[in-house]
C-alpha cells in the first residue's frame, strides 16, 4: 500500500474499526448500559487493572451500590472493603467523593461534556473523554496507553508517548475524525483493539482490522513502537511485618490518613529488615509478650514507584496490647480492608 499522510490514516480509521468492533466486541458487564454511573465506575476500576481482574469487583460493587446515591451515602469502610485487592485505593476514595459532589451539586446527574467532567475529583482527561463519548456521544477522545500505542504504531510516530505533548497531539488528531453518532463505539473500538489485538508484547497483526493502514507493520518495525522515555528505577524499601497472634486473633492497626495506602488497615510493621531478636524486642516494647516465633516469611510487593521487600515474623503472644485492634480470621477477610501488600500474609497466619 502506498504511504498515506498522517491525517488520511486517521480519517480512514473509523470505517475499518467500527465494523470490526461490531463483530468482535467482548461481552463485558459495563457494556450492557450507557448509564454514566456504570461507565464511570468501570473506567476507574480499569485504570492500571486488567479486565479479567475487574469483572468480579465491578459486579460486586454494582450489586452493593447500584446507584450514585447508594455510593454517595455508603460508609467509606464498605467502599474500601469492596475495593480490597484492586490497589490504588485513592481511586475508591475519589470515586465516593465525586459521587457525593454529583449528588450535592448536580442532583445526581453527570455533567455531559468532557470539560465539565474533568473538573470533578479523580476524573482526568482519559475518563472524561470515555464518559463523554460513550454516554453522551461527544467527539471526545479517551487517550490512554492503549490508544497511544496503537496510534504510534499505525503512524510510525516516534514521539515518546510519556510526553503530554504526544498525548495532546494524538488526542487532537483523533477528535477530528470521531464519527458523528458513533463516538461511543469508536472510543470502545480503539480500547478493544489495544486490549485484544494491538497488545504491547505480541500484537496480532495478521488478524488486525487496520493492518492495511499500519506503517509500523508495513516497515516491519512493530516492536520499535511506541517509543518511551527511560523509566526511573523503583526505590526498594525493606520492611518488617509483625503477625502477632493471641487467643485466635491477630493484631492490626490503621495506616496514617495521608501517604501510601492512606487510612487502610495493615499488620503492624516498621521500616528496615529486623533480625528475629530485634523483632521480638519490638513486640515486647509494644506490650504483646511474645512467647515464641512460629515462623518467618519473605514477601515482595511492587507499587508504582516503590518495591517493598518484606520479612514477616509470625509471633505467638501472651497479651493483647491496646496498641492494636485484634481480629479473628473471619473479620480479617470480611470486615477490614487490607491492601494486597498485607493481605498476602493472610495465608501465613
Ligand atoms: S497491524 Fe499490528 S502493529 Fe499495526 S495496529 Fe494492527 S496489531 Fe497494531
Amino acid at each position: 500500500m502506498e504511504d498515506k499522510t498522517e491525517q488520511a490514516v486517521y480519517e480512514a480509521l473509523p470505517a475499518l474499526l467500527l465494523p470490526w468492533y461490531a463483530e468482535n466486541a467482548r461481552d463485558l458487564p459495563w457494556r450492557h448500559s450507557r448509564e454514566p454511573y456504570r461507565v464511570w465506575v468501570s473506567e476507574i476500576m480499569l485504570q492500571q487493572t486488567r479486565v479479567e481482574a475487574v469483572i468480579g469487583y465491578y459486579n460486586r460493587f454494582m450489586a452493593a451500590f447500584p446507584t450514585i446515591y447508594a455510593l454517595a451515602e455508603a460508609e467509606e469502610s464498605r467502599v474500601l472493603k469492596l475495593w480490597e485487592g484492586l490497589g490504588y485505593y485513592s481511586r475508591a476514595r475519589n470515586l465516593q467523593k465525586t459521587a457525593k459532589q454529583i449528588v450535592d451539586d448536580f442532583d445526581g446527574v453527570f455533567p455531559d461534556t468532557a470539560e465539565a467532567l474533568e473538573k470533578l475529583p479523580g476524573i482526568g482527561a482519559y475518563t472524561a473523554g470515555a464518559i463523554a463519548s460513550i454516554c453522551f456521544e461527544c467527539p471526545s477522545a479517551a487517550v490512554d496507553g492503549n490508544v497511544l500505542r496503537i496510534m504510534a504504531r499505525i503512524t510510525a510516530d516516534d514521539s515518546p508517548i510519556d510526553l503530554p505533548a504526544t498525548k495532546r497531539k494524538i488526542g487532537a488528531a483523533l477528535e477530528k475524525v470521531y464519527p458523528k453518532g458513533r463516538c461511543g463505539a469508536f472510543t470502545q473500538a480503539l480500547m478493544e483493539l489495544g486490549a485484544c489485538v494491538c497488545t504491547p508484547k505480541s500484537p496480532g497483526c495478521t488478524a488486525c482490522p487496520v493492518q492495511t493502514l499500519c506503517a509500523a507493520h508495513r516497515e516491519n518495525a512493530v516492536q520499535s513502537f511506541p517509543v518511551k522515555l527511560p523509566k526511573a528505577k523503583k526505590r526498594v524499601e525493606e520492611r518488617t511485618v509483625f503477625l502477632l497472634r493471641c487467643g485466635g486473633e491477630t493484631a492490626i492497626c490503621r495506616r496514617e490518613e495521608t501517604g501510601l495506602l492512606a487510612g487502610l488497615w495493615q499488620f503492624p510493621n516498621c521500616a528496615g529488615a529486623l533480625t528475629v531478636e530485634e523483632a521480638v524486642r519490638w513486640a515486647e516494647e509494644h506490650g504483646v509478650q511474645p512467647v515464641g516465633l512460629f515462623r518467618s516469611v519473605h514477601r515482595t510487593h511492587i507499587f508504582t514507584h516503590i518495591r517493598w521487600e518484606m520479612i514477616g515474623y509470625l509471633l505467638d503472644c501472651a497479651a493483647k496490647s491496646a496498641d492494636f485492634v485484634w481480629a479473628g480470621r473471619e473479620a480479617l477477610t470480611e470486615a477490614y480492608a487490607l491492601p494486597t501488600a498485607f493481605r498476602m500474609f493472610l495465608e501465613d497466619i
